[in-house]
């Protein structure tokens, strides 16, 4: 088997009881489940609403047009994104056709907010933010700039489900903060995200796009008894992106440990620093003052990256890399150059193994195998 990066762990028997309570009711849907989910998420977190998604991506896309929407943004008109995130964060601009600013990140493999400030012109509507690695990075100083220039500030949360910062769920002072509930995410289902916007009406209008535009209050003022069902109005030209019951059923479940899982992980990753913090060679990307992260990934900055890639595999290591440079790919190649510190950090990051069924002996070992390909390659 060897180390992988990610396995994710779920708690069996709560998420066969949530989804049995589904089978049994005959409910699997939206409703139910998916609302009980929205509350607990609202309860843990702060938010003061939220909307249980298929996915994220499909929330980020959202975001952007829900925006696009109210506020009549152009299609030349420009949001300022990151380069160094998974492709949904900058597709979520190009699904509405919208402008992508690709601004530069910083030591935290964060938005650094001294580039962003370049990037602002009579056209920057917004600022999509990527909490990497559950980091909030230089976040409270691109809040400042959001309120300076009056934009909208959308938080791409991918990774922070459970991350605080100064105490507080960080996604309360953006305009729409995004979660995943994806497979290999640090609150696993299967596929599912949360949308959480700030303004009420924001989520009314999410609520209806995610389920092809449909506008069920015209029925429930004439009926409350259920029938004239089909008496729904279609506002919009929506999305089939709303969340069901068996996988909000495992969201709740895995909600239930989210706070003892992260903490765990933030252990783990004391483990690695413990080990790396005097090796010269090995570079860590530190959480930033203030944050507790949720520490979706541990990541290390080193030459030869590559090769040390290799080298572990061979010792059964399978790590990762969050992530290249989205300029790289050639949907994106239109931002080639521009970003410095990422295009080098895509060359040299490392994400290494990070899961809840780690041992203190699993990370030694890959601990020592990392140190050990460092220092032959320094003697070399
Ligand atoms: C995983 C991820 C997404 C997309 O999440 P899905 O739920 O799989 O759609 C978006 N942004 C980042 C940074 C991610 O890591």
């Amino acid at each position: 088997m060897g180390i992988q990066l990610f396995v994710p762990t779920f708690n069996i028997e709560r998420c066969m009881e949530e989804i049995k309570e589904c089978l049994e009711k005959g409910w699997t849907g939206l409703g139910f489940k998916t609302v009980e989910f929205e509350d607990k998420w609202k309860d843990y977190t702060g938010h003061s609403n939220a909307h249980f998604l298929s996915s994220a991506t499909a929330g980020l896309h959202l975001a952007v047009k829900i925006y696009k929407m109210k506020y009549g943004w152009k299609e030349d008109d420009e949001i300022i994104s990151t380069p160094m995130t998974f492709v949904s964060t900058n597709h979520a601009i190009a699904y509405e056709n919208m402008k992508i600013k690709f601004a530069d990140v910083d030591e935290y493999l964060c938005l650094d907010p001294k580039s962003v400030r370049k990037q602002i012109t009579d056209k920057t509507k917004a600022i999509l933010f990527v909490g990497l690695g559950g980091n909030t990075g230089r976040l409270k100083e691109i809040i400042e700039i959001c309120k300076e220039y009056n934009l909208k500030l959308i938080l791409d949360a991918a990774h922070m489900a459970g991350t605080r910062f100064e105490g507080e769920t960080p996604g309360l002072k953006a305009d729409c903060t995004v979660y995943s509930f994806q497979a290999v995410k640090n609150l696993p289902t299967s596929d599912s995200g949360m949308i959480c916007f700030n303004d009420a009406e924001d989520d009314e209008i999410c609520r209806k796009m995610t389920w092809l535009g449909i506008n069920k209050d015209t029925y429930a003022r004439t009926n409350q008894k259920g029938n004239y069902k089909w008496k729904y109005d279609v506002e919009y030209l929506g999305y089939k992106y709303h969340g069901n019951s068996i996988i909000a059923g495992i969201g709740i479940a895995q909600l239930e440990t989210l706070d003892r899982d992260n903490a765990f992980r933030r252990q783990i990753c004391n483990w690695y620093d413990q080990r790396f913090k005097e090796i010269a060679g090995i570079k860590r990307v530190l959480v930033a003052g203030g944050c507790e992260s949720s520490r979706h990934l541990y990541v290390i900055e080193i030459d030869n990256r590559d090769e040390l890639l290799e080298y572990l595999n061979e010792n059964e290591i399978y790590p990762g890399v969050h992530y290249r440079d989205n300029t790289e790919y050639g949907m994106y190649a239109h931002g080639k150059d521009e970003c410095e510190n990422s295009a080098r950090m895509s060359e040299r990051i490392m994400s290494l193994p990070l899961h809840l069924r780690l041992s203190k002996k699993d990370v030694d070992y890959v601990a020592d195998k990392v140190i050990e390909f460092v220092n032959k390659n320094r003697h070399s």
